[in-house]
């Protein structure tokens, strides 16, 4: 008797599923509008020179080495990340009540916060947007949470944001909730409440003592502009929150396998700083004992430079190129939502048509990668659209 004969087949992870099918797949005009990683125009990965030109200095830089790093990271690395968040003048930052822990890119950044939260505060719900990013469940679940429970937030019937729903949600929510909220460019859906709207979502967090837990997974890549970015991270700092803030530099630096990361703590009381730290140097050391040097390295030498204008461009092509073969329906949603992904509005058995019949690989959930278009397979996108919503 093996001692694994009882291990039953998990469920295989979708946005990875479909990248195997796309690359098994031999059909000349496939397009991939799944995975979130940037494309050039010519449909190809990209490292930015900027990156580049970081690694050949440090191969050729002699002083450094391989040994560990601390258990917290590079402090080159997560000063300079915190200040890009939250700003140089953040009262936060001069008054030394926030800090970084270099982590395993995003998602080691909420697994990081997510353990502190649960393990150390003792706290047992968390709420996600409907719908978000598909790991925030279960990075939550896995750290020690009880409960996840969904606020509202897409509308299908507007294709934007359900404001009502979702601070009716919020303000029902029991008090010491978690609410994870996405800073900019919201995943999957690309759409960001107005600043008006963040005023009143703040609002009710502070009431009802809700602790926000903000995920910044595009800061740059959404508007081109890392300031307008962290704009609202920033805004609850100024209100004097305290937060934690998933920092990840996947898409920004493309550096996806390199795992870069920065959780983000603002504290009220500076006194407080030195035990928090002591309390997630447990919980790192417990879990993978230090992080990885080299990508903490290139973001700390150089300064970010954004791919957003391409992304921006692609937007318009899509949305042109839809209304000019006269797709039915109203599709300015696509120019408005922002970042890396667009809620096509397309059903789930449109999008499987999409992949069956057009070899256009995109989420059950209607979801696509801007990052996939390019200026040669957008009309091909736009055709296959157009006829999937009208058969
Ligand atoms: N949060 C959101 C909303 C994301 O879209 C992503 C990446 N797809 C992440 C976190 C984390 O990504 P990573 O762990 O690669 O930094």
């Amino acid at each position: 008797m093996s001692w694994f004969s009882d291990v039953q087949l998990g469920p295989p992870i979708e946005v990875f599923a479909l990248s195997k099918q796309y690359n098994d797949d031999d059909f000349e005009q496939k397009v991939n509008l799944g995975v979130g990683a940037y494309r050039t125009n010519e449909g190809k990965p990209w490292v930015l020179p900027v990156v580049r030109a970081a690694e050949k200095a440090l191969a050729n830089d002699e002083t450094l080495n391989k040994e560990y790093l601390p258990v917290l990271g590079l402090e080159a690395f997560t000063t300079a990340a915190t200040k890009m968040l939250l700003g140089e003048d953040s009262p936060a930052v001069i008054q030394n009540r926030a800090f970084g822990v270099q982590v395993l890119s995003g998602t080691g950044a909420l697994r990081v916060g997510a353990e502190f939260l649960a393990r150390v505060l003792g706290k047992k719900i968390f709420y996600y947007s409907n719908p978000t990013w598909g790991n925030h469940k279960l990075v939550f679940k896995n750290a020690g949470f009880v409960e996840g429970r969904e606020y509202r937030y897409w509308s299908e019937k507007n294709r934007g944001l359900d404001f009502e729903g979702f601070i009716t949600d919020l303000r029902n929510a029991p008090e010491h909730s978690v609410i994870i909220l996405h800073a900019c460019a919201h995943n999957p859906t690309g759409s960001d409440p107005t600043e008006e709207q963040w005023i009143q979502i703040a609002d009710v967090i502070r009431e009802k003592r809700l602790f926000p837990f903000f995920d910044s997974a595009y800061q740059g890549f959404a508007s081109g502009d890392l300031i307008k970015d962290a704009s609202i991270v920033r805004y609850f700092v100024k209100q004097g929150f305290e937060l934690f803030c998933a920092q990840s530099f996947a898409k920004n630096f493309g550096l996806y396998n390199e795992r870069v990361g920065n959780l983000v703590v603002v504290l009220d009381n500076p006194e407080q700083v030195a035990a928090v730290k002591s309390q997630i140097t447990l919980l790192v050391r417990g879990m993978y004992s230090n992080p990885p040097s080299h990508g903490a390295r290139i973001v700390s030498r150089d300064n970010i430079r954004t791919m957003s204008s391409r992304i921006i461009e692609m937007r318009r092509l899509l949305r042109e190129a839809l209304e000019r073969v006269g797709t039915p329906g109203d599709w300015s949603h696509i120019t408005q939502q922002i970042g890396m992904f667009s809620y096509t509005g397309l059903n789930e058995i449109q999008s499987e048509n999409m992949v069956k019949k057009y070899h256009i690989y995109m989420l059950r959930s209607g979801r696509i990668s801007m990052c996939g278009l390019t200026p040669s397979n957008v009309d091909y996108v736009a055709e296959a659209i157009k006829d999937t919503v009208t058969s």
